[in-house]
């Protein structure tokens, strides 16, 4: 077999940059370096008119206007600036927001940060399968209620939340609606009218683009959102973040929303295609195989399994030439389980067994043949140590 090792599973971490994105990218660091703000030469009205061009790219990928869209340093910062901006815009209208338990740790700590300044938060759970409740949604609801913060789609499990259901309960209750939608841009269509949704957070290295490139949509029309600028400085992006523009990383954002508009309804069938295939691999093949999250609302590229009996981390170190990630976080010394594998109902074994694979635009079918194959025989060799499994295999009920 010929396959290039190792191989890149890890596509909802980050993802390689698309080569025709670098292309796009390469004239505005040497040639066409002028600054976004400089309304005075030629230099700076090209660097504008690639700005405003890349603002168009993204609007026609979420079905928004140009205007809509604010540049930021990534969706870390757009999680920041929906939460604490909105937060702070509304603060007479009310000081309630829920959000959810399995949000990217920017809008559960953008949370903990306004629940210090005193405003109420409340986290939803999620059911076995991942999704949130919707009527415990309608139930949170108060007089108070400002905003509901709820991802399009899970970068652990993948799993993508009713969105269009959730746009009416908001709007119906008229609450805004912010979503981190950096996991399903580029990979579903998603538009921000049909979902209803009034604020959205999208990061470029997450869809084939540059590091340090991101946007925050936020809706001028029925209603025009206010957010209230984090950062104090020249007033740029309709005064909402400040800070002369990444010309280069914005350009290289909208390349990279342009391709994904293009190629999206063919790639996500590839994608979709190569992940069924290792999924049925590893399950054809192994017992004890678990799917983490609904495999029915998903996005095509992911797959979260837990192989019964089998500790991820040294699963990983078992096929040390794929690059996936396990369902744990290291934070300092300890290995902690996931808090998103937690939050679904699982134990700590569940959690602790778990591996997230995230297949992307370049990897190939050979490339997911090999990963199967290779997670199959070290999950085996590591069963065949685990006294655990002998003796469920032996037919002793662990299970009490
Ligand atoms: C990666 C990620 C972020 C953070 O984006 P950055 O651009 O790296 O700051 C936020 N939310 C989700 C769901 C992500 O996967």
């Amino acid at each position: 077999m010929n396959v290039k090792l190792p191989i890149y599973l890890d596509n909802h971490a980050t993802t390689r940059m698309d080569p025709r994105v670098f292309e796009a990218m390469k004239p505005y660091f040497l040639q066409l370096y002028g600054n976004a703000a400089s309304r005075s030469h030629s230099f700076g009205w090209e660097a504008e008119e690639a700005v405003e061009n890349a603002r168009k790219q993204i609007a026609d990928l979420i079905g928004s206007t140009p205007k809509e869209i604010v540049f930021t340093s990534g969706a870390t910062e757009s999680n920041n600036l929906a939460l604490k901006g909105i937060a702070a815009a509304y603060a007479d209208r009310g000081n309630h927001i829920i959000t959810q338990v399995t949000e990217h740790k920017a809008v559960l700590d953008s949370c903990r940060h306004l629940e210090r300044d005193g405003v109420r938060v409340t986290y939803l759970p999620v059911k076995p399968d991942g999704l949130i409740d919707l009527d415990r949604l309608r139930d949170a609801i108060t007089d108070q209620t400002i905003l509901i913060s709820i991802m399009y789609a899970n970068n652990e499990i993948g799993v993508v939340q009713p969105m269009e259901e959730i746009g009416k309960i908001a709007k119906e209750s008229g609450v805004l609606l912010h979503s981190d939608a950096v996991q399903a841009i580029g990979k579903i269509p998603v538009d921000v009218d049909s979902a209803g949704i009034d604020a959205m957070s999208l990061t470029a290295h997450k869809l084939y683009g540059p590091k340090g490139a991101g946007a925050l949509y936020v809706r001028r029309r029925d209603p025009r959102v206010q957010v209230t600028a984090q950062m104090d400085g020249g007033g740029h992006e309709r005064g909402m973040r400040s800070g002369t523009l990444n010309v280069p990383g914005i350009v290289g954002l909208g390349a990279a929303c342009e391709i994904a508009n293009r190629e999206m309804p063919e790639e996500s069938k590839r994608l979709g295609f190569l992940r069924d295939k290792l999924r049925d691999n590893l399950t054809n093949n192994l017992d004890e195989v678990y799917v983490n999250g609904s495999m029915e609302h998903r996005l095509p590229h992911n797959l979260n399994l837990s192989f019964g009996y089998v500790d991820s981390e040294s699963l990983l170190m078992g096929i040390n030439d794929i690059a996936v990630s396990s369902g744990s976080a290291c934070t300092s010394a300890t290995i902690e389980p996931s808090y998103v594998l937690k939050a679904l109902g699982a134990g700590d074994d569940r959690a602790q067994s778990a591996i997230r694979f995230a297949i992307g635009r370049f990897n190939t079918e050979e490339e997911i043949d090999y990963a199967g194959d290779r997670v199959i025989g070290a999950v085996k060799k590591l069963r065949e140590l685990s006294p655990l499994y002998d003796m469920v295999k032996d037919g002793v009920d662990l299970r009490l």
